[in-house]
């Protein structure tokens, strides 16, 4: 999951761990890094790396945005879709007319943010 600047800040606060143990900067991009064992982001409280499995956000009320908007992502053409390596994604409706916009946004924040590093 790319994330901000400012919410990578965010998470080193309220977790007391250093940006680089739970990121990634991969060309520009700060990524969640996903825990090694159940291969699921390292915030996800879980013991199982079964996609169906229980787990809960360790920092959901401050998640980023990209969390938030989950599982909207955005396609090849910028059009907003449901995510297809989500499994609950039927449970969702189609995304709404502005979803599409506030990912480009997120996405042009983030780039932003890595051209300038
Ligand atoms: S919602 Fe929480 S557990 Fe899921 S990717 Fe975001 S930070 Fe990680």
């Amino acid at each position: 999951m790319p994330i901000t600047r400012a919410e990578a800040a965010r998470l080193a606060r309220r977790t007391g761990m250093p940006v680089d143990d739970f990121s990634v900067n991969n060309d520009g991009v700060r990524t969640l890094l996903n825990n090694a064992h159940t291969r699921a982001c390292v915030f996800l409280l879980t013991d199982t790396a079964d996609l169906n499995g229980e787990g809960m956000c360790s920092v959901y009320d401050i998640r980023p945005k990209g969390c938030q908007t989950y599982p909207y992502v955005l396609n090849e053409r910028d059009e907003a879709v449901l995510d297809e390596g989500c499994p609950h994604r039927d449970a969702f409706d189609a995304p709404a007319d502005d979803v599409a916009t506030s990912l480009l946004n997120l996405e042009e924040r983030i780039v932003q943010e890595g051209s300038a590093d």
